[in-house]
């Protein structure tokens, strides 16, 4: 595949699962873009493309990829769904015209926006070839939700999330541990896992707070109106979440460098046990072994907990926590979302 810069129109963002597919971009920006920890599209307004003007780009698509063999193609940018389902409709039909050997077509799904459609309406964008969302649920608590303006209630997510599983639509629900601060954590841990009881999503994808310079967020941290947790905070937080979590077989995943704990996924129920084995694991550790390891894997160090039995990269991890320790003494936590902040 020629490596050019394509000749027609991207958006700014993809999901990571994303990386190899065709991008084609339907909106411009978020309908909403009022979420307080969200800087994706801040300053971007939000417009629907026309049909024409996607169709032109698919076009050009297939003639600048001539002959690649795409099985995936996502949809830019944050809403989809927010295109009338006749022209929707239309485009799928001719996206696939132009890239037969297209197996999944994805977009992100925002619940404000899909509990809108009929139930008739998602079957046939899911039998047109629409069979992969990304949803940011973010919370089930209805406290964090309004909290970070999120603009839905954890009943809307719930039937959003219902509506195109039942359409026949693969979809993975993205949850932020750490988003109703300490002061919410309990609530943020319990409502959420159980939505995601409700729904039981193909994948239940958890990312940790990192809090976006330029964000409300921020303001609201700087304001004193939003406490951080530590690192240890929030895999407790986890571990609350995840022990909540029953009667479903969705896949767990830690799937983004933003996560202390990579290695923690697993399909569920079976691995429940295993992943809040290895989130105790951490949680056992000395003061001194979690700060070790928390830095270790924050400035890149480690991948997962294993490689702390590397004695040598344990002691190289060792003398960078102290010269930091001697610059910054006790402020790892900070260091700590700092480092955490660089990867969202
Ligand atoms: S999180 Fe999603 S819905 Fe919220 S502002 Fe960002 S793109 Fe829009």
């Amino acid at each position: 595949m020629t490596q050019r810069q394509p000749p027609f129109e991207l958006g700014p963002i993809r999901p990571v699962a994303e990386a190899r597919s065709l991008l084609i971009r339907t909106t411009r920006g978020c309908p909403w873009n009022r979420c307080d920890f969200c800087v994706n599209y801040q300053d971007m307004s939000f417009s629907i493309r026309t049909v024409d003007e996607i169709k032109s780009d698919i076009v050009r698509a297939a003639e600048h990829y001539h002959g690649h063999q795409f099985s995936s193609c996502f949809l830019q940018d944050g809403d989809s769904f927010l295109m009338k389902t006749a022209d929707l409709l239309d485009i799928l039909h001719f996206l696939r015209a132009h890239f037969p050997s297209l197996e999944r077509i994805t977009s992100y799904g925002r619940a404000a926006t899909m509990i809108r459609k009929r139930p008739d309406e998602m079957r046939a964008l899911c039998e047109a070839g629409l069979n992969r969302l990304y949803c940011g649920m973010e919370s089930g608590a209805d406290a964090v939700l309004e909290r970070i303006h999120k603009g839905v209630t954890a009943a809307d997510i719930v039937q959003a999330g219902l509506m195109a599983k039942e359409a026949g639509m693969e979809i993975s629900e993205f949850l932020i541990m750490g988003l109703g601060g300490r002061e919410l954590s309990e609530e943020h841990a319990v409502q959420t896992a159980a939505a995601c009881n409700q729904i039981d999503a193909d994948f239940v994808r958890v990312r940790s707070i990192g809090v976006k310079v330029g964000s409300r967020l921020e303001q609201a941290l700087e304001r004193g109106e939003y406490e951080l947790q530590s690192e240890e905070e929030l895999i407790r937080e986890q571990r609350l979440f995840l022990e909540n979590l029953d009667g479903i077989s969705s896949y767990y995943s830690n799937d983004h460098a933003v996560n202390l704990l990579m290695e923690v996924e697993g399909r569920l129920p079976a691995a429940k046990e295993r992943m809040l084995a290895l989130l105790d694991r951490f949680l056992q550790m000395s003061a001194e072994e979690r700060t070790n390891y928390k830095l270790g894997r924050r400035l890149g160090l480690y991948g997962s907990m294993d490689d702390m039995q590397d004695t040598t990269r344990r002691r190289h991890v060792a003398a960078r926590v102290e010269a930091i320790q001697q610059q910054y003494p006790g402020r790892e936590d900070e260091i700590c979302h700092f480092l955490r902040e660089r990867v969202v």
